[in-house]
Formats: structure tokens, C-alpha cells, sequence
């Protein structure tokens, strides 16, 4: 046998399964200021909370403690794919020639194909505890409907799904894979909620938005007694959950004794990335110097151009007030192929941690995105949702920056899922139909217009 130049994957034993989630909340030097109700105006209280969510989350979500147990229900299901592979990225560094070392945690091994499930199956089991039998949800890309609805069909509850109409229209066969677990998928704006209609009335041929989609779910959970709603990113119980990312990949590294100099995430609501950052994030509040970067589309420039205010998480206005990096809650995107990048908000938590400068964030465009996740499948064989792909340009542009100064920097990226549904988005730029697309400070000044103005 050829002697092995090292490392190429590390892997936990089913027992080294973390069993808390960590909640940097306990560690922040200063937290997010509340949320407020729409109404009111006023921080939102437990009780404003209950409409839609269970206790268990709603403690979660306002929670200090740092480590919170995670139920034997959840990790019995957790079991099924995690702990999942870390890997060192050899070929890619070599084609790089770049003296960094490239990790990456992989996500991609769960059921649905993303991180997403690490929440999905969470929240399925509070709200089954709570006694609810229906969860309604949003889906942009679709993976988020994917992962809830294998989590609804594991603990016996009814799932609804509004798809985001360009995604509906561009990803058929992710509608199939919902149904295949027994949701119900609907394409939004559909006719069957206010919200829904209201934009109908003014753009019949409307792409839809995570927004717009957020508003038809929430007015559902909203009116019925038996029904909850579920979110796939952005509030701080999601990014709790998502925590087992980052302390997996701690111990993974630990264990082949490495440690990063940067952490890296691409950033839709920002969910995968403050799972694999946050518990880094932690020692970098002890004093280590480790980087942690977000990154996003130029389309959907959340964090580097959006402005940090109260904003709505959806079009109607049914959210509570949410203090965060935002386009403004109107923002329709352009019709990317991330489609999972294409919200205009960012975490409360993900912000002020931005805000306070212990976070940076990166955009970049389709094209050059494209290209680095076809030259990341050629040498790593894992071909990558284009969401994950954002993370990974990021790192061979750090891999190529070591490589100018010379410096042995180690980063380490959260690939956050697989693109086996994302082959019409590979296709388009195969054939050389993609353009690089957008959205200018011009048009952020604009679509903030009608964010509301709340001095605090
Ligand atoms: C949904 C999704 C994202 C973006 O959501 P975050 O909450 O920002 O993590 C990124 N990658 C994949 C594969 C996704 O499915």
C-alpha cells in the first residue's frame, strides 16, 4: 500500500457526540438589544411568543446559560448521521499551492442533504412535547422544508411547507422530496393567506421571497390553536442548535492537534455559519486569535451593505421587531442559485457580534463562486450546494493569500451541504448563463425606505 501523506478525515465515535449545545449568549460581552412587538413596541414577552412557538425554544431562545443538555430524544436522532466527517482538503491545498491547511466540516451527510436538520429535528421535538400537531414553515431553496419535514415525519407531526415560486419553479424535485416524507408544499405568494394574496393583488407574477413566504406560514400558525411555526435560521434558538457543528469540529481538530486561524461560513440568515464559528468565537472572547468570517452573495448583501436596525424578519410585518443587519423587509432579491442566501436579514446574535467587530463579512458573486465550487468538486470529489460554495471561494482566496505571504495559516470552512438538487444552477453555469448579479447601495437606500424608523 502507498504510504498516506497524513490526514485526509477526521471522525468522532457515535459516544463523542457533544451532548449540550453551547449558547453564546452566556459569553457575549454585550448582548443584542431585545425584541420588540410590532404593536407595542415595547421587548416582546414570553407570552407574545407563545401564538407560535413552544416553551422549550422560547426559554431557549432568550437563555444564558451557556450549555444547554441536549434531550436523548434528539440525539437518538442525531445519531443517524452525526457525528459528521471533518476533512483536510489535500488536493485542493496542493492545486492551490498554498502552504495553508484547509479543513472543512461536512454537513452534507444528513438526511436532508444540510445542516438544517441539526434544528429541524430540535424544534420538531419541542413543539411534539408542547402537544402540537402541525408545524407550517418556509422554504427558500428548499432544503429548510426538506429537513423539517423528515424531522415532522420522525415525531409524528404534520408539516406545511410555503416555497419560495422561483425555487418551487426551479427545484421540482425538492417539492417530491418534501412529499416523499408527507409534507404539504405549496408555492408562495399562494392565494390561501392574506399575505399571500396582498402581494398576488400587486404582482401576479411575484418571484416570492423568504419574506413574503415567513408572512403565509406564521398567519397559518397565527390562527390555528394546533399549529406552530418554524423557522430554519436567523433566531437564537436555531443557532444554539446548529452549535454541534463547531464543537464537533473543535474536537475533531483537537484530536489531530490543530486549531484554526480563521473559521469561515457562508451566510444566509445566519445559522450554518455561527454553528461552526460560535464555540471557536468563545475562546476568541478568552483571548485566542482566531478570525471568524461570513459570507454572502453580492445579490444579497446582508451584512456588508444592509443598515443595523429594527427591522420585520417577513414582508407582512407579523415577526416581531428584530434589531439586525437587514435590506429592508421588502427586499425582493434577484433570482440567484443560492437560493438559501436570498434573505435580507441577518441573526440579532450574528449582527451585534458583526457590529462589535468580532466578525467579518465577505461578498461575492455568483460567477467567481461558480467557479471555485466546480474547481473545489475536481479536486475534492464532493460536488456543493451553491450556498456552501460562498465558504469555500472565501477560503482559496485566504489558501491563495497564505500562499502570497507565505504564512502556514490553518481554515477551516463549514461546506454546508450538497448540491445533488442544485444540477439545473451547474448546468446554467456550465453552459456559460451566469451572470454575475448585484444589488448596489442605491438600491439598499431604497428598500430600507420602509423599514420603520425606531430610535433605542
Ligand atoms: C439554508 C442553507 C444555507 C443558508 O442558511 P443559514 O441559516 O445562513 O445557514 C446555507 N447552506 C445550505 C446548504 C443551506 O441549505
Amino acid at each position: 500500500m502507498r504510504e498516506s501523506e497524513g490526514v485526509v478525515k477526521v471522525l468522532l465515535e457515535e459516544k463523542e457526540i457533544p451532548d449540550c449545545w453551547y449558547n453564546i449568549q452566556a459569553d457575549m460581552p454585550e448582548l443584542p438589544p431585545p425584541p420588540l412587538n410590532s404593536a407595542t413596541r415595547q421587548p416582546v414577552s414570553p407570552e407574545d411568543l407563545t401564538a407560535v412557538f413552544p416553551l422549550g425554544l422560547i426559554e431557549q431562545e432568550i437563555s444564558q446559560e451557556r450549555w444547554i443538555d441536549i434531550p436523548g430524544e434528539v440525539l437518538d436522532v442525531y445519531r443517524l448521521w452525526r457525528p459528521t466527517p471533518l476533512y483536510r482538503a489535500r488536493r485542493l491545498e496542493k492545486a492551490l499551492k498554498t502552504p495553508a491547511q484547509i479543513y472543512y466540516k461536512y454537513e452534507g451527510v444528513s438526511p436532508a442533504g444540510s445542516h438544517k436538520p441539526n434544528t429541524a429535528v430540535a424544534q420538531a421535538f419541542y413543539n411534539k412535547k408542547a402537544g402540537i400537531k402541525k408545524i407550517t414553515t418556509e422554504t427558500g431553496a428548499g432544503q429548510w422544508g426538506t429537513a423539517l419535514s423528515i424531522a415532522c415525519c420522525f415525531f409524528g407531526l404534520e408539516c406545511k411547507v410555503y416555497m419560495v415560486r422561483v425555487s418551487y419553479d426551479q427545484k421540482p424535485y425538492r417539492r417530491s422530496f418534501m412529499e416523499a416524507y408527507g409534507a404539504k408544499v405549496i408555492p408562495s405568494p399562494s392565494p390561501y393567506t392574506e399575505a399571500g394574496r396582498r402581494v398576488l393583488e400587486k404582482d401576479p407574477n411575484s418571484l416570492g421571497s423568504l419574506g413574503i413566504a415567513i408572512s403565509e406560514a406564521m398567519e397559518e400558525a397565527i390562527n390555528n390553536k394546533d399549529t406552530n411555526y418554524s423557522l430554519g435560521s436567523v433566531l437564537n434558538h436555531v443557532l444554539l442548535h446548529q452549535s454541534i457543528i463547531g464543537l464537533e469540529a473543535k474536537a475533531q481538530m483537537e484530536k489531530i492537534g490543530v486549531y484554526p486561524d480563521v473559521v469561515i461560513g457562508c451566510h444566509g440568515g445566519g445559522s450554518n455559519f455561527a454553528g461552526i464559528a460560535f464555540p471557536f468565537l468563545k475562546d476568541r472572547f478568552e483571548g485566542k486569535n482566531v478570525r471568524a468570517v461570513a459570507v454572502e452573495p453580492l445579490a444579497c448583501p446582508t451584512l456588508t451593505k444592509g443598515a443595523y436596525l429594527y427591522d420585520y424578519g417577513d414582508t407582512a410585518g407579523f415577526t416581531p421587531l428584530l434589531k439586525m443587519y437587514t435590506l429592508g423587509h421588502d427586499f425582493v432579491p434577484p433570482g440567484i442559485h443560492a437560493g438559501g442566501l436570498r434573505y435580507h436579514g441577518a441573526a440579532p446574535l450574528v449582527s451585534k457580534l458583526y457590529h462589535d467587530g468580532y466578525i467579518e463579512a465577505k461578498a461575492y458573486g455568483q460567477l467567481e463562486v461558480f467557479k471555485s465550487l466546480v474547481f473545489f468538486a475536481r479536486n475534492e470529489g464532493i460536488l456543493p450546494a451553491p450556498e456552501s460554495a460562498h465558504a469555500i471561494h472565501a477560503a482559496i482566496i485566504e489558501a491563495e493569500e497564505a500562499r502570497e505571504k507565505g504564512d502556514e495559516r490553518v481554515i477551516l470552512f463549514n461546506l454546508s451541504g450538497h448540491g445533488h438538487f442544485d444540477l439545473t444552477a451547474y448546468e446554467a453555469y456550465l453552459n456559460n448563463e451566469l451572470d454575475n448579479v448585484t444589488y448596489s447601495q442605491a438600491m439598499v437606500a431604497k428598500s430600507l425606505e420602509t423599514v420603520p424608523k425606531i430610535e433605542v
